[in-house]
């Protein structure tokens, strides 16, 4: 189920989105891993944690930026349930990390580039949008597209997998 975020009045603008998603955006440059950031941030500006994925120096195929986000806020701020934080994502989270938010009580989430321009790139997912998971949820979820949208595809296509 999908909350359109005009309906919801404690929604952060789209100009608070952006400025948090340089944080996510940051934290994705990592030399020799994958091109993907996310950051955890409180509704009154708190930046919780950035993390960027480390699935090539962990050889851990599941160590996506958004789940090492996920697990580093809930380190830091002792404990699992993180509701009422949004999650950040330079690029829109694929069906397990969509989910690991949803299981840690995350219900605002804001990507950047779309899953299209994450297959362009390379990074090939399951196939299925974080839209259409969400729909299946049985909670309700904020979802916000394009935040800083041109420079999160650009840091995707000039970060494309190697062949
Ligand atoms: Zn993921």
């Amino acid at each position: 189920m999908i909350r359109d975020h005009t309906l919801h009045l404690n929604a952060v603008d789209t100009q608070q989105l952006t400025r948090w998603m340089k944080s996510a955006l940051a934290a994705g440059v990592q030399a020799g891993e994958n091109p993907f950031g996310a950051a955890i941030f409180a509704v009154d500006g708190t930046q919780v944690v950035a993390a960027n994925n480390t699935v090539n120096s962990t050889n851990n195929p599941a160590a996506h930026a958004e789940v090492n986000a996920i697990a580093d806020a809930s380190r830091s701020l002792g404990r699992s349930d993180l509701g009422g934080y949004w999650l950040l994502a330079t690029a829109e989270p694929c069906p397990m990390c969509l989910s690991a938010a949803v299981i840690a009580g995350i219900r605002n989430i804001a990507f950047g580039a779309n899953q299209v321009v994450v297959n362009e790139a390379g990074y090939g997912g399951l196939g299925i949008c974080s839209r259409e998971l969400a729909n299946q949820f049985n909670c309700e979820i904020v979802l916000r597209g394009s935040i800083l949208g041109n420079d999160c595809v650009r840091f995707l296509l000039n970060n494309r997998k190697p062949n």
